[in-house]
């Protein structure tokens, strides 16, 4: 964890101008997760991303997920070399359970005031984000940008959108993402089977799967 705490210096020490915040679960890191950070850096024009796994994510408190350390294992792997990309420990450190509007704050004390923080997120999660602890903090402090995946409703998101727009003057981008028909539960549900993943992680994030036995009943 030590190692964690340099990272969030490092990221204190190189204020950039917009931050794009992807938090996840990431059980494990996929492609769709890169294309997504990938394509919200190039469209948006983030000076970074920054990927943060959470220890516990609310919404899915009765599932068994890999350990942190596994899966900021293969979130480092994911990002390295990859230029924008940086990681944060910051959930994992807390502990217990990763509420969204803690982790801005801190990224807010951390980035500094004048930081123009945008929570990337795909649209199953933005759906619900009025149901998540101090909603409405989220959505008057914070700018989003919203990526989707083949399969989400068009309708039900322009209403969700126009609605917190109209109440919260939330400021939300729309990205034109690469669309990729990934998830993390299809990947698990393969290597329980003992099926590879095909081209949908990492080589190298599979490489780790398989030296750990991750993901294997
Ligand atoms: P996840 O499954 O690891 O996914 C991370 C993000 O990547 C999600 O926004 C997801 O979109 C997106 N994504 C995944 N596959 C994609 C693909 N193929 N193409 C495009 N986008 C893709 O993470 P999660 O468990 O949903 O958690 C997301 C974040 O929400 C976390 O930071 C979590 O802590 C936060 N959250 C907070 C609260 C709260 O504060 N109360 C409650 C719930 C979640 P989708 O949303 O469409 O899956």
């Amino acid at each position: 964890m030590e190692k964690g705490r340099a990272t969030d210096k490092v990221v204190a020490e190189t204020v950039s101008e917009k931050t794009g915040i992807l938090g996840g679960t990431f059980d494990p890191v996929h492609l769709g997760h890169i294309s997504l950070a990938q394509d919200a850096l190039e469209q948006i024009g983030l000076d970074r991303v920054i990927f943060i796994p959470a220890a516990q994510q609310p919404f899915k408190l009765d599932r068994k997920t890999a350990s942190g350390e596994h899966r900021l294992e293969m979130l480092k792997l994911a990002v390295k070399d990859r230029r924008g990309f940086e990681i944060s420990e910051y959930e994992l450190q807390e502990k217990g359970i990763s509420y969204t509007y803690l982790t801005m704050r801190a990224m807010r004390r951390l980035l500094g005031k004048d930081a123009r923080l945008y929570f990337i997120t795909g649209t199953d999660s933005f759906l619900k984000i009025e149901k998540w602890k101090n909603s409405s903090e989220l959505l008057r402090e914070f700018s989003y940008i919203i990526g989707t995946r083949p399969g989400y409703r068009q309708e039900e998101l322009d209403e969700c959108v126009s609605r917190i727009r109209d109440i919260y003057n939330t400021e939300i981008l729309f990205l034109n993402n690469t669309q990729l028909d990934i998830s993390s539960t299809e990947i698990r549900e393969r290597l329980e089977r003992g099926i590879p993943s095909g081209d949908l992680i990492p080589a190298e994030v599979e490489r780790y799967i398989t030296e750990h036995g991750l993901y294997r009943n």
